[in-house]
């Protein structure tokens, strides 16, 4: 099983750990995603809030309005910029990009999500649950992530 997750920003000076087991992870193409991102899509493994530990570094904080009209706040480091985190206001559950990890074999995404928005030349595995747009709820993508993990 999962042994203790660590990562970091691309220049090194943010580190975090995390304690604790992700809850789910996914790939999202929404257009926001692909503009932050600069590529095709975003990526997120959802974690309790309280599992992650900031061990060293700064973060900054930008907050955007997502298309559900919550609050998002998408933190990176102050040095390199690399986006790290993501939280709407008010969840206890925060979004780790798991390319930052250390060892991000283990994040393989159960899900996509936006679909409609995804690039034409991008393909999602068929075991991946699809979704056009936001999910109505988390709970299928953290039953597909306990179902293999
Ligand atoms: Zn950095
Ligand atoms: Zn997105």
């Amino acid at each position: 099983m999962m042994t203790k997750l660590t990562g970091q920003c691309q220049c090194g000076a943010v580190r975090f750990s995390v304690t604790g087991k992700p809850v789910t992870a996914f790939v999202c193409h929404c257009t926001q995603c692909q503009r932050q991102s600069g590529s095709a899509f975003g990526m997120a493994a959802w974690l309790d809030q309280a599992e992650l530990h900031l061990e060293r570094g700064q973060l900054k904080e930008w907050i955007r309005q997502t298309p559900s009209g919550k609050q998002m706040a998408c933190r990176f480091c102050v040095d390199c910029g690399s986006r790290l985190f993501h939280q709407v206001l008010g969840s206890s559950y925060l979004s780790v990009k798991p390319g930052s990890l250390d060892d991000p074999l283990q994040f393989s995404p159960v899900a996509h999500i936006w679909v409609a928005s995804k690039q034409a030349w991008v393909d999602i595995p068929p075991h991946c649950l699809q979704f056009e747009g936001n999910p109505e709820s988390v709970g299928a993508l953290m039953q597909a992530w306990q179902a293999v993990h």
